[in-house]
């Protein structure tokens, strides 16, 4: 039996240890732990990398999620469209700004918001729309920036999952969370460029907005005790900007091995005939970075304590839609509102997906995974 763990985070750290500990060394040596010059740095060095104008660190993707609807002035009342299968913070930002989360069902194909579905929820109280690049792959942002554009709608990208991800758009190539009026993006260690902790950003070409989310980050001042706006703190750390500016230069080559990795899957699931058992693969169109590689099947939880038994660790993204949260009740959603969310609540799993996995690792993976599917459908 072969041991595959679900994810490991330690080999690329492994790799750069010594530039990382001199780097946090020098950081102890000037004890400049916040707002230090490497904030700086590294918001240039992602602004520059995803072809926007300001880039703003923050403590987490969820504080940049806030902090971008915060900026936009979303307050109670405010409808903003967005999918019910994505993380939780997507929508917490919303809710906690007094704004009413509306939603519309996710295509099954790509698990992303269904574009189709957005001209029947927008209202006369709607004032943005946060689509989420669910698992790499990016939404549909021609669309989505032509619905916005026609009735004058804000755009927040949540890009936690996908930086490095390109949209096509027309002839133009664009980074997810560039499009956007803000793009919302999050260091969290297992995202595809990790921190050592928490860290978030927020890009924007608005330098109206960009200064409205640096003030908001440091409590609203601009001069020390002297509160503008009323803010929050949620700065980047200058460790994690250290460890971040470290990695960046590899997020490309760690994207395209998580890319070959899918093509990997797709090939072996077509050797074993994985169709024939009723997998489901996802995607793989251009642009896609796979921070996940999800399949599909209604037998998902047997499948997943079988692999588990195999040695190979696996996941679920997400097991319970955001209509049906219990901290979301007073939202009035219920079951069969959103179908296409709620069956792939029950029926997607997440495979191993790393740069370091290899290929007799994820043969093993799909030659389990059909070999159990094989043997349930004639039992
Ligand atoms: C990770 C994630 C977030 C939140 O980021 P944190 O840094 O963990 O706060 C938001 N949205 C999506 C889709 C995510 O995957």
């Amino acid at each position: 039996m072969m041991e595959v763990p679900f994810i490991d985070l330690r080999p690329p750290h492994i790799l750069l240890l010594e530039e990382l500990e001199r780097e946090i060394r020098s950081i102890f040596q000037t004890s400049q732990f916040v707002m230090g010059p490497r904030v700086r740095r590294l918001e240039e060095a992602l602004a520059q990398y995803l072809g926007v104008k300001h880039a703003i660190g923050v403590a987490s993707g969820s504080d940049a999620l806030l902090l971008a609807l915060m900026a936009l002035g979303i307050k109670e009342g405010d409808e903003v469209i967005t999918t019910p299968f994505t993380f939780f913070s997507t929508v917490s930002a919303i809710v906690r700004l007094g704004g009413k989360p509306v939603f519309v069902d996710i295509d099954p194909e790509t698990f992303n918001l269904n574009v189709e579905l957005i001209p029947k929820a927008i209202t006369e109280k709607t004032r943005a729309i946060m689509p989420v690049h669910l698992f790499g792959l990016p939404c549909d942002m021609e669309r989505i920036m032509g619905i916005s554009k026609e009735v004058n709608l804000k755009v927040v990208e949540d890009s936690a999952q996908a930086l490095g991800a390109d949209c096509f758009i027309g002839d133009q190539k664009k980074k997810a969370g560039s499009i956007g009026d803000l793009g919302c993006f999050s260091f969290y260690p297992t995202k595809n460029l990790g921190g050592a902790g928490d860290g978030g950003l927020v890009v924007t070409d608005s330098g109206e907005l960009a200064e409205k989310i640096s003030l908001l980050r440091s409590h609203g001042a601009r001069d020390k005790y002297v509160h503008e706006l009323l803010g929050i703190n949620s700065r980047l750390d200058e460790i994690q900007a250290a460890v971040l500016l470290v990695k960046l230069p590899y997020l490309d080559q760690w994207n395209e091995e998580r890319r070959r990795k899918a093509e990997y899957y797709q090939s072996f699931f077509k050797e074993y005939e994985g169709e024939k058992v009723g997998i489901k693969l996802p995607p793989l169109e251009k642009g896609h970075i796979f921070h996940q590689y999800i399949i599909r099947t209604p037998k998902r939880d047997e499948l997943r304590k079988y692999l588990q038994q195999k040695g190979i660790g696996t996941e679920v993204y997400y097991p319970l839609p955001l209509h049906l949260q219990p901290s979301l009740k007073f939202l009035g959603y219920k079951k069969g509102d959103f179908p296409e969310a709620e069956r792939a609540s029950q029926e997607v799993l997440a495979l191993p997906i790393y740069p370091e996995l290899s290929p007799q690792a994820q043969r093993y993976v799909v030659q389990e995974i059909v070999s159990f599917l094989r043997k349930s459908a004639f039992s």
